[in-house]
Protein backbone atom coordinates (compact mmCIF):
# COMPACT_ATOMS: atom_id res chain seq x y z
CA UNK A 1 0.00 0.00 0.00
CA UNK A 2 1.60 3.48 -0.82
CA UNK A 3 0.41 6.64 0.96
CA UNK A 4 1.17 9.65 -0.74
CA UNK A 5 1.11 12.90 0.53
CA UNK A 6 1.66 15.25 -2.01
CA UNK A 7 0.05 15.81 -5.62
CA UNK A 8 3.50 15.51 -6.78
CA UNK A 9 4.21 11.98 -5.83
CA UNK A 10 0.21 10.99 -6.83
CA UNK A 11 1.42 12.24 -10.74
CA UNK A 12 4.10 10.17 -11.10
CA UNK A 13 2.72 7.12 -9.74
CA UNK A 14 -0.84 7.97 -12.15
CA UNK A 15 1.43 8.63 -15.03
CA UNK A 16 2.88 5.23 -14.85
CA UNK A 17 -0.62 3.84 -15.01
CA UNK A 18 -1.82 5.73 -17.48
CA UNK A 19 0.84 4.71 -19.73
CA UNK A 20 -0.06 1.13 -19.23
CA UNK A 21 -3.64 2.08 -20.07
CA UNK A 22 -4.93 1.01 -16.61
CA UNK A 23 -8.94 1.60 -15.25
CA UNK A 24 -8.59 3.72 -12.27
CA UNK A 25 -11.09 3.61 -9.36
CA UNK A 26 -11.03 6.64 -7.23
CA UNK A 27 -13.07 6.84 -4.12
CA UNK A 28 -13.31 9.72 -1.61
CA UNK A 29 -13.43 9.53 2.04
CA UNK A 30 -13.38 12.11 4.80
CA UNK A 31 -11.14 8.93 6.60
CA UNK A 32 -12.82 7.58 9.82
CA UNK A 33 -13.28 4.81 7.85
CA UNK A 34 -16.37 2.17 8.49
CA UNK A 35 -18.06 -0.66 6.29
CA UNK A 36 -20.02 1.46 4.35
CA UNK A 37 -16.35 3.25 2.91
CA UNK A 38 -15.21 -0.40 2.76
CA UNK A 39 -17.80 -1.79 0.28
CA UNK A 40 -17.58 0.70 -1.84
CA UNK A 41 -13.61 0.22 -2.05
CA UNK A 42 -14.59 -3.61 -2.63
CA UNK A 43 -16.75 -2.54 -5.31
CA UNK A 44 -13.80 -0.23 -6.67
CA UNK A 45 -11.35 -3.34 -6.70
CA UNK A 46 -13.13 -4.99 -8.26
CA UNK A 47 -13.86 -3.29 -11.89
CA UNK A 48 -10.46 -1.10 -11.75
CA UNK A 49 -6.67 -1.88 -12.51
CA UNK A 50 -6.18 0.21 -9.52
CA UNK A 51 -8.18 1.78 -7.48
CA UNK A 52 -7.02 5.42 -5.04
CA UNK A 53 -8.69 5.64 -1.92
CA UNK A 54 -8.27 9.13 -1.03
CA UNK A 55 -8.67 10.47 2.92
CA UNK A 56 -9.41 14.26 3.75
CA UNK A 57 -11.50 16.08 5.47
CA UNK A 58 -12.24 18.78 3.52
CA UNK A 59 -13.02 22.30 5.13
CA UNK A 60 -15.20 24.09 2.58
CA UNK A 61 -18.38 21.44 2.77
CA UNK A 62 -18.32 22.28 6.76
CA UNK A 63 -20.68 25.43 7.28
CA UNK A 64 -20.47 24.62 10.57
CA UNK A 65 -17.13 24.91 12.36
CA UNK A 66 -17.84 22.87 15.45
CA UNK A 67 -18.73 20.01 12.92
CA UNK A 68 -15.19 20.92 10.96
CA UNK A 69 -13.65 20.26 14.63
CA UNK A 70 -15.51 17.64 16.49
CA UNK A 71 -15.28 15.81 12.63
CA UNK A 72 -13.82 12.05 13.88
CA UNK A 73 -10.34 11.26 12.52
CA UNK A 74 -8.46 8.68 12.98
CA UNK A 75 -5.67 7.59 10.26
CA UNK A 76 -3.93 4.85 11.47
CA UNK A 77 -6.89 2.43 11.68
CA UNK A 78 -8.35 3.59 8.19
CA UNK A 79 -4.55 2.54 6.86
CA UNK A 80 -5.41 -0.95 9.17
CA UNK A 81 -8.50 -1.13 7.30
CA UNK A 82 -7.78 -0.28 3.54
CA UNK A 83 -4.64 -2.82 4.24
CA UNK A 84 -7.08 -5.63 5.39
CA UNK A 85 -9.08 -5.46 2.03
CA UNK A 86 -5.85 -5.44 -0.32
CA UNK A 87 -2.22 -4.07 -0.10
CA UNK A 88 -2.61 -3.30 -3.79
CA UNK A 89 -4.39 0.04 -3.01
CA UNK A 90 -3.02 3.27 -2.62
CA UNK A 91 -4.05 6.12 -0.28
CA UNK A 92 -3.75 9.95 -1.38
CA UNK A 93 -4.03 12.03 2.00
CA UNK A 94 -3.19 15.49 1.89
CA UNK A 95 -2.94 18.32 3.79
CA UNK A 96 -5.45 21.18 3.41
CA UNK A 97 -2.14 23.75 2.28
CA UNK A 98 -1.58 21.08 -0.21
CA UNK A 99 -5.07 20.91 -1.67
CA UNK A 100 -5.87 24.43 -1.03
CA UNK A 101 -2.35 26.17 -1.36
CA UNK A 102 -3.27 27.79 2.18
CA UNK A 103 -6.07 29.49 1.32
CA UNK A 104 -9.49 27.07 1.33
CA UNK A 105 -11.54 28.83 -1.87
CA UNK A 106 -14.93 27.58 -2.75
CA UNK A 107 -15.79 26.89 -6.42
CA UNK A 108 -19.88 28.47 -6.68
CA UNK A 109 -21.44 26.21 -9.24
CA UNK A 110 -25.03 26.30 -10.70
CA UNK A 111 -26.49 22.69 -9.93
CA UNK A 112 -30.06 23.59 -10.96
CA UNK A 113 -31.11 23.66 -7.89
CA UNK A 114 -30.23 20.55 -6.60
CA UNK A 115 -27.94 22.16 -4.22
CA UNK A 116 -30.92 24.20 -2.46
CA UNK A 117 -32.95 21.53 -1.21
CA UNK A 118 -32.73 18.99 1.53
CA UNK A 119 -29.80 19.18 3.03
CA UNK A 120 -28.85 22.37 1.00
CA UNK A 121 -31.46 24.29 2.97
CA UNK A 122 -29.62 23.45 5.91
CA UNK A 123 -25.94 23.40 5.07
CA UNK A 124 -25.51 27.06 3.05
CA UNK A 125 -22.69 26.42 0.19
CA UNK A 126 -22.04 22.30 1.91
CA UNK A 127 -22.36 21.09 -1.96
CA UNK A 128 -20.70 23.70 -3.36
CA UNK A 129 -17.70 22.78 -1.14
CA UNK A 130 -18.13 19.18 -2.30
CA UNK A 131 -18.05 19.30 -5.87
CA UNK A 132 -14.60 21.91 -5.49
CA UNK A 133 -12.83 19.06 -3.46
CA UNK A 134 -14.30 16.59 -5.74
CA UNK A 135 -13.49 18.24 -9.63
CA UNK A 136 -9.59 18.97 -7.97
CA UNK A 137 -9.64 15.18 -7.43
CA UNK A 138 -11.12 14.29 -10.55
CA UNK A 139 -8.72 16.83 -12.40
CA UNK A 140 -5.67 14.88 -10.43
CA UNK A 141 -6.47 11.75 -10.55
CA UNK A 142 -8.70 11.12 -14.06
CA UNK A 143 -10.00 8.60 -12.89
CA UNK A 144 -12.14 5.86 -15.22
CA UNK A 145 -14.78 4.88 -12.23
CA UNK A 146 -15.77 6.81 -8.93
CA UNK A 147 -17.68 5.67 -6.40
CA UNK A 148 -19.87 6.84 -3.82
CA UNK A 149 -22.81 5.71 -1.43
CA UNK A 150 -26.70 5.67 -1.82
CA UNK A 151 -26.89 7.36 1.64
CA UNK A 152 -25.64 10.49 0.26
CA UNK A 153 -28.42 10.30 -2.41
CA UNK A 154 -28.09 14.02 -3.42
CA UNK A 155 -24.56 14.66 -3.31
CA UNK A 156 -24.07 11.90 -6.18
CA UNK A 157 -27.03 13.49 -7.94
CA UNK A 158 -24.50 16.93 -7.67
CA UNK A 159 -21.73 14.95 -8.92
CA UNK A 160 -23.21 13.63 -12.14
CA UNK A 161 -24.07 17.06 -12.54
CA UNK A 162 -20.66 18.44 -11.63
CA UNK A 163 -19.08 16.06 -14.32
CA UNK A 164 -21.15 17.70 -16.83
CA UNK A 165 -20.66 21.09 -15.98
CA UNK A 166 -16.89 20.45 -15.91
CA UNK A 167 -17.08 18.17 -18.77
CA UNK A 168 -15.05 15.37 -17.32
CA UNK A 169 -15.14 12.25 -18.70
CA UNK A 170 -16.02 8.84 -16.35
CA UNK A 171 -18.50 6.68 -14.57
CA UNK A 172 -19.72 7.93 -11.09
CA UNK A 173 -21.02 4.08 -9.33
CA UNK A 174 -23.50 4.29 -6.54
CA UNK A 175 -23.18 1.77 -4.06
CA UNK A 176 -25.82 0.81 -1.41
CA UNK A 177 -25.97 1.90 1.62
CA UNK A 178 -24.41 -0.33 4.15
CA UNK A 179 -26.77 -0.63 7.75
CA UNK A 180 -26.42 -1.43 11.55
CA UNK A 181 -28.16 -4.35 12.42
CA UNK A 182 -30.84 -2.00 13.53
CA UNK A 183 -30.99 -0.21 10.42
CA UNK A 184 -29.67 2.95 10.86
CA UNK A 185 -27.32 4.01 8.19
CA UNK A 186 -23.23 3.63 8.98
CA UNK A 187 -21.82 7.28 9.30
CA UNK A 188 -18.09 8.49 10.50
CA UNK A 189 -20.31 11.08 12.97
CA UNK A 190 -21.99 8.07 14.60
CA UNK A 191 -19.66 7.80 16.58
CA UNK A 192 -20.12 10.49 18.00
CA UNK A 193 -23.97 9.27 19.09
CA UNK A 194 -24.79 7.70 22.74
CA UNK A 195 -25.52 3.59 22.89
CA UNK A 196 -28.67 4.64 23.80
CA UNK A 197 -29.25 6.89 21.26
CA UNK A 198 -27.69 4.80 18.44
CA UNK A 199 -30.04 2.19 19.45
CA UNK A 200 -33.22 4.39 19.25
CA UNK A 201 -32.08 5.69 16.13
CA UNK A 202 -33.20 2.38 14.56
CA UNK A 203 -36.72 4.01 14.37
CA UNK A 204 -35.40 6.57 11.54
CA UNK A 205 -34.81 3.70 8.81
CA UNK A 206 -37.88 1.59 10.34
CA UNK A 207 -39.94 4.72 9.36
CA UNK A 208 -38.61 5.17 5.75
CA UNK A 209 -39.37 1.52 5.45
CA UNK A 210 -42.97 2.35 6.27
CA UNK A 211 -42.94 4.75 3.95
CA UNK A 212 -42.19 3.10 1.25
CA UNK A 213 -44.64 0.47 2.14
CA UNK A 214 -47.14 3.01 2.54
CA UNK A 215 -46.63 4.58 -0.79
CA UNK A 216 -46.84 1.63 -2.86
CA UNK A 217 -50.05 0.73 -0.86
CA UNK A 218 -51.84 4.26 -1.68
CA UNK A 219 -49.50 7.09 -2.75
CA UNK A 220 -52.06 9.53 -1.92
CA UNK A 221 -52.56 9.19 1.49
CA UNK A 222 -49.21 9.28 2.86
CA UNK A 223 -49.20 11.25 6.74
CA UNK A 224 -45.89 12.59 6.85
CA UNK A 225 -46.45 14.92 10.19
CA UNK A 226 -47.59 11.49 12.13
CA UNK A 227 -43.67 10.18 11.39
CA UNK A 228 -41.88 13.84 12.15
CA UNK A 229 -43.93 13.68 15.43
CA UNK A 230 -43.19 9.87 16.33
CA UNK A 231 -40.03 11.01 15.95
CA UNK A 232 -39.49 14.11 17.48
CA UNK A 233 -41.49 12.51 20.90
CA UNK A 234 -37.74 10.43 21.21
CA UNK A 235 -36.24 12.27 23.88
CA UNK A 236 -32.82 13.89 21.64
CA UNK A 237 -34.44 13.69 18.24
CA UNK A 238 -35.67 16.61 16.33
CA UNK A 239 -36.13 16.16 13.03
CA UNK A 240 -34.91 18.53 10.67
CA UNK A 241 -36.59 17.25 6.93
CA UNK A 242 -38.65 14.70 6.34
CA UNK A 243 -39.48 15.19 2.28
CA UNK A 244 -40.68 12.85 -0.43
CA UNK A 245 -39.44 14.32 -3.69
CA UNK A 246 -38.78 13.20 -7.42
CA UNK A 247 -35.68 10.86 -7.86
CA UNK A 248 -34.22 13.32 -10.48
CA UNK A 249 -35.08 16.85 -10.18
CA UNK A 250 -35.03 16.61 -5.81
CA UNK A 251 -38.15 18.78 -6.14
CA UNK A 252 -41.30 18.36 -4.25
CA UNK A 253 -44.63 17.62 -6.68
CA UNK A 254 -47.96 19.04 -5.39
CA UNK A 255 -49.30 15.32 -7.28
CA UNK A 256 -47.67 12.08 -7.64
CA UNK A 257 -46.87 11.36 -11.09
CA UNK A 258 -47.63 7.66 -12.48
CA UNK A 259 -44.39 7.05 -14.44
CA UNK A 260 -42.18 9.04 -12.46
CA UNK A 261 -39.56 7.85 -9.12
CA UNK A 262 -39.82 9.48 -5.80
CA UNK A 263 -37.50 9.05 -3.29
CA UNK A 264 -37.89 10.12 1.07
CA UNK A 265 -35.10 12.06 2.66
CA UNK A 266 -34.97 12.51 5.92
CA UNK A 267 -32.49 14.59 8.36
CA UNK A 268 -32.84 13.94 12.35
CA UNK A 269 -30.30 15.92 14.75
CA UNK A 270 -29.92 13.91 17.87
CA UNK A 271 -28.08 16.27 20.03
CA UNK A 272 -26.42 18.44 17.35
CA UNK A 273 -25.23 14.72 15.53
CA UNK A 274 -27.12 15.12 11.83
CA UNK A 275 -28.46 11.70 11.06
CA UNK A 276 -29.57 11.40 7.50
CA UNK A 277 -30.81 8.89 5.53
CA UNK A 278 -33.34 8.02 2.04
CA UNK A 279 -35.14 4.94 0.40
CA UNK A 280 -36.15 4.90 -3.17
CA UNK A 281 -40.12 4.43 -2.55
CA UNK A 282 -40.63 3.27 -6.19
P1 LIG B 1 -17.62 10.50 3.79
O1 LIG B 1 -16.32 10.00 4.32
O2 LIG B 1 -18.70 10.60 4.78
O3 LIG B 1 -17.44 11.74 2.94
O4 LIG B 1 -18.12 9.38 2.77
C1 LIG B 1 -17.33 8.94 1.70
C2 LIG B 1 -18.18 8.11 0.77
O5 LIG B 1 -18.70 6.98 1.48
C3 LIG B 1 -19.39 8.89 0.24
O6 LIG B 1 -19.58 8.58 -1.12
C4 LIG B 1 -20.52 8.36 1.08
O7 LIG B 1 -21.78 8.42 0.46
C5 LIG B 1 -20.09 6.91 1.29
N1 LIG B 1 -20.76 6.35 2.46
C6 LIG B 1 -20.86 6.91 3.70
N2 LIG B 1 -21.61 6.15 4.51
C7 LIG B 1 -22.00 5.09 3.76
C8 LIG B 1 -22.81 3.93 4.04
N3 LIG B 1 -23.38 3.75 5.23
N4 LIG B 1 -23.02 3.05 3.04
C9 LIG B 1 -22.46 3.24 1.82
N5 LIG B 1 -21.69 4.30 1.50
C10 LIG B 1 -21.46 5.21 2.46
Amino acid sequence: MIVCRTKQEVFSLINESNRLNQALGLVPTMGSLHRGHLSLISEALQHNDIVWVTIFVNPTQFNNKEDLTNYPKNLENDLKLIKKISNSINVFHPSETEIYDGKPFLKKYDFNRLDLELEGKFRADHFNGVATIVAKLFKLFKPSNAYFGEKDYQQTQIINRLIDLEKIDLKVIICPTIREENGLALSSRNKLLSIKNKNKSSIIYKNLVFLQKSFNKNRNKLNLEKIKSEINFVDDFKIEYLEIVNNKSLQIELKFKENESYRAFICVNVNGVRLIDNILLN
